[in-house]
């Protein structure tokens, strides 16, 4: 078993208040936004058309996320574990060996991915690739954003 770190909050006041971290063990889809690490330990965790979560996602082995709204921040896929991209994953996707994450047609990656694993990607995806032993596959209908321009070195991609 792993711990977790509680969320810093900082207030428009500048004021910090910790908040424990989201954990997630049984089927639950979230309907509305949500800021916030959350650890998906095993069931199906489902951001719904509508609802955005900004914060670190992890997903632990057996576990499975489907994301059809918007996640903002970095996505952390188990061995043994599945994510579904049909909306918009922002920020960066690490991969480890054996963990899956599929994007739908009309889903997106935007940032850099971090694979040992795998990715198939039927929608777009976007970002820097750091291929270690794992693999990313465009599959029909794939394709691959490139930078527009970059800014002191760094590649920015516009959406
Ligand atoms: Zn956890």
């Amino acid at each position: 078993m792993h711990s977790h770190d509680d969320d810093i909050r900082i207030g428009p006041d500048g004021s910090q208040t910790t908040v424990p971290r989201k954990i997630v063990e049984t089927d639950e889809t979230l309907r509305s936004s949500h800021s916030g690490g959350i650890c998906v330990h095993s069931g199906v965790f489902t951001i719904g058309p509508s609802a955005s979560h900004s914060g670190s996602l992890q997903v632990e082995p057996g576990a499975q996320v489907i994301i059809s709204g918007s996640h903002t921040g970095s996505l952390h896929v188990a061995g043994e574990a599945t994510v579904t991209v049909r909306g918009k994953q922002s920020g960066s996707v690490h991969v480890a060996k054996g963990g899956r994450v599929i994007v739908k047609r009309g889903g997106r990656l935007a940032g850099s991915l971090h694979v040992s694993g795998v990715i198939e990607n039927m929608g777009t995806r976007g970002g820097s690739e750091h291929i270690d032993g794992g693999d990313v596959v465009d599959l029909l209908g794939g394709t691959v954003k490139r930078p527009t321009r970059t800014i002191g070195g760094a590649a920015v991609y516009e959406w």
